[in-house]
């Protein structure tokens, strides 16, 4: 299953810290807005899922 962005949990209101967390760089943001899993490139770690305070990450 691929990690997908929960909208309504991420308040796309600053610069995602998530981003810094992903071994493989698969995460990826335009301004503050949600950021965006690159499924070609993610290794499905969960460490994105684990990390997000607002569990936005599925
Ligand atoms: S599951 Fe792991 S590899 Fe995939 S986006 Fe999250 S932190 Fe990155």
């Amino acid at each position: 299953m691929a990690i997908s962005v929960d909208l309504n949990r991420c308040p796309q209101n600053h610069p995602c810290p998530a981003l810094t967390i992903c071994p493989v760089g698969a995460l990826t943001q335009n301004g503050v807005a949600a950021p965006i899993v690159d499924a070609s490139k993610c290794i499905n770690c969960k460490k994105c899922v684990r990390f997000c305070p607002m569990e936005a990450f599925s």
